[in-house]
């Protein structure tokens, strides 16, 4: 199928946006004789005139290929192999060979036989004409129409397997294909369908939204440590507060987290309120450009929930104190959802510390500079008991007066005496008469100081 072409005077994508190291490996691919295109998220953001999180480029360039002509090439992934040309500071631009349509993850999973007869072939070249493909190939294995869309940096035209640019003047976010069955073979593009209408702002496609709701059970088939990174990309996608909100419409919160749609059930319409509002802070704040650490973003969210928990556990007689019932609903909590979206053990215990610590700040105002102040989860633990207090009109006095202690050019903490090494220090040799090698290295008072000025 040909695709449909749009040339570069009839759309809005300009070279000047692209990243200047993806526009290089883009024209190095392109002098080289291959097929270079800008895909995926970056080409959508660029022509809605928004920030790409990434540049991700594709070539029909096999991985081999690629590293002959990037020195700073490196290969990954072993089935399929992608490439990620570093630059900088732990920075790369991937690089992907078209995939074909035998790569998508129902022919990948359909079972032990594919695996057996993929393992029967020898090493290196069970890969290469399965899973490579054509353009078209590419674009139809992706999930949404406005995903798919690639630009040619030959031609710097925008080419449409697709019609996701027809989407993407609409606003429309629709499934590639039928929906259901592209649900049922990744169940994650469910909640990717919820993330990216909310946060592109783009009504769904009617039976891209109604299958949510018939598939939705089929998430339980997800990895949870893939949910897990799903979770974090809810929190921090900006949007969080209209993604919460279709996730309860499309009934998908029932899976994702059984153990919050479960608590809503028991509450008042003010429990769901509260979790709304804790999403509309967390798009405020990453509206305003703050960057908030994950465990933020946890106890923020699911902070309702946690601290009803505490309050029962504390009523209960479970637990001696109202900081280890916080403790406790954390834990138990995160316990709980574990078969389901896999949170790892130190971001758990992090975020119970956050909340243990905002309970100490509620309870009471500093007498005098704390070594709370001091504890790396302070700043966080004063956010959330601001919030709280704001919420709640609980403790406002004792979290302004612990905000004092709080600002950028508070005396750092006073670090752990190191061990001190005891230096060696040779025993004096009995005299000797001078050589030649003593008289270039002069007794050490007598050179400058290592660090002193170099001049
Ligand atoms: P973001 O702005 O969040 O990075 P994105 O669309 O770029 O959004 P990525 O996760 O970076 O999302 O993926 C890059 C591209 O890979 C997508 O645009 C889409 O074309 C394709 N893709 C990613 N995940 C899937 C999936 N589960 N199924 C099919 N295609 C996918
Ligand atoms: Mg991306």
């Amino acid at each position: 199928m040909q695709p449909i072409v749009i040339p570069r005077e009839r759309h809005s994508l300009s070279r000047s946006r692209i990243r200047p190291e993806a526009l290089r490996i883009l024209y190095r691919l392109r002098n080289a004789g291959y097929t270079a295109y800008l895909c995926g998220g970056c080409v959508r953001d660029l022509l809605l005139n928004r920030t790409p999180k990434d540049f991700d480029l594709v070539t029909n360039a096999r991985p081999e290929e690629i590293r002959r002509l990037f020195h700073n090439c490196r290969i990954i992934g072993r089935r399929f192999q992608l490439c990620h040309i570093l630059f900088g500071r732990n920075e790369f631009i991937e690089v992907a060979t078209f995939r074909s349509l035998t790569d998508a993850p129902e022919v990948l999973h359909a079972g032990r036989r594919l695996k057996a007869a993929v393992a029967r072939l020898p090493a290196g070249l069970i890969v290469r004409d399965n899973v490579f493909g054509t353009p078209e190939e590419d674009a139809l294995r992706r999930d949404f129409t406005v995903n798919a869309l690639f630009y040619d940096i030959s031609s710097l035209a925008i080419l449409d397997y697709v019609n996701g640019m027809a989407d993407l003047e609409a606003r429309i976010l629709r499934c590639i294909g039928d929906p259901r069955r592209r649900y049922v073979e990744d169940p994650v593009r469910m909640i990717r369908a919820i993330r990216h209408a909310a946060v592109l702002d783009f009504a769904m496609e009617p039976e891209t939204r109604a299958a949510i709701t018939d598939c939705r059970n089929y998430l339980a088939y997800s990895s949870p440590a893939r949910l897990f990174d799903e979770l974090l990309k809810l929190l921090s996608c900006g949007a969080l507060e209209r993604a919460y909100a279709e996730l309860k419409a499309t009934g998908l919160i029932e899976v994702l987290f059984p153990t919050l749609s479960e608590w809503l059930s028991t509450q008042s319409i003010e429990g769901d309120r509260r979790i709304a509002e804790a999403a509309r802070w967390l798009d405020a704040a990453l509206r305003d450009g703050r960057s908030l650490s994950p465990a933020l973003q946890l106890a923020l969210f699911f902070g309702p929930l946690h601290e009803t928990e505490a309050e029962r556990l504390l009523q209960t007689g479970q637990v001696p104190s109202r900081v280890s019932a916080l403790l406790s609903s954390v834990h138990l909590h995160f316990a709980r959802l574990r078969s389901r979206v896999l949170v790892p053990k130190s971001l758990i215990s992090e975020t119970a510390h956050l909340m243990a610590i905002m309970a100490r700040l509620l309870r009471a105002p500093p007498a005098s500079p704390s070594s709370l102040c001091f504890r790396p989860l302070f700043p966080a633990a004063l956010e959330y008991a601001a919030f709280h207090a704001r919420q709640t009109g609980e403790g406002e006095a004792e979290v302004n007066a612990w905000a004092l202690f709080h600002s950028d050019d508070r005396p750092a903490p006073t670090p752990h005496p190191k061990k001190r090494r005891r230096r060696f220090v040779p025993r004096p040799q009995p005299a000797a008469a001078p050589t030649a090698e003593s008289e270039w290295n002069p007794p050490l008072a007598a050179q400058p100081a290592a660090d002193g000025p170099s001049l």
